[in-house]
């Protein structure tokens, strides 16, 4: 009688549980440190830019919106789509504003989806005052004057030295 291959086998895994992941029916669980889409937590940016440098990709951008006389609001974009997911910038941010979850499911039609974004409000650097700068003006030309009256005396102190030296 001839031999039918794998029969044997075909009629063992009939009976035992498919060993292919059921994605996405059940959620896979990914493993420790895995860098998958960005939670950016606005409340804790500072806006200092330090993630920006440090993104070679160039995934990281900063709109700075004025709202009024004292304060602005800052919007910091992560573009998943141009994101190599390195880590770079959760590692250099100082106020740990980045997190790279385990979340690995990113499909859509819809760029704006790969969109990771979040905005905050920051007070402006106060203005200077014109007669504080004023003053400091005047302060930094009369001391460069100073100094170059004292180069003058040292110069002719020099001169006079030199001409009592030539008649000994
Ligand atoms: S996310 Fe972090 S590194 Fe980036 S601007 Fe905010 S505080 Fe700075
Ligand atoms: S994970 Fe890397 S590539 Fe992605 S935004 Fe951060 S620094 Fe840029």
């Amino acid at each position: 009688m001839a031999k039918i291959p794998y029969v044997k086998h075909a009629l063992k895994n009939l009976f035992k549980a498919p060993i292919t992941e059921k994605y996405p029916k059940s959620p896979i669980k990914m493993p420790e440190k895995y860098r998958g889409k960005i939670n950016f937590d606005a409340e804790k940016c500072i806006g200092c830019g330090m993630c920006i440098r440090v993104c070679s990709p160039g995934a990281i951008s900063k709109n700075i919106k004025k709202l009024n006389d004292t304060e602005q609001e800052i919007t910091m974009s992560f573009n998943l789509g141009s994101c190599t997911f390195c880590n770079m910038c959760a590692d250099f941010c100082p106020k740990k504003a980045i997190e790279l979850t385990k979340e690995y499911s990113m499909v859509s039609t819809d760029k704006d989806d790969f969109i990771v974004k979040g905005s905050f409000t920051k007070k402006l650097p106060p203005k200077p005052d014109p007669k504080v700068i004023a003053a400091m003006k005047a302060k930094a030309k009369e001391k460069a004057k100073a100094k170059e009256k004292a180069k003058a005396k040292e110069k002719a102190k020099a001169k006079e030295n030199k001409s009592k030296e030539e008649n000994k």
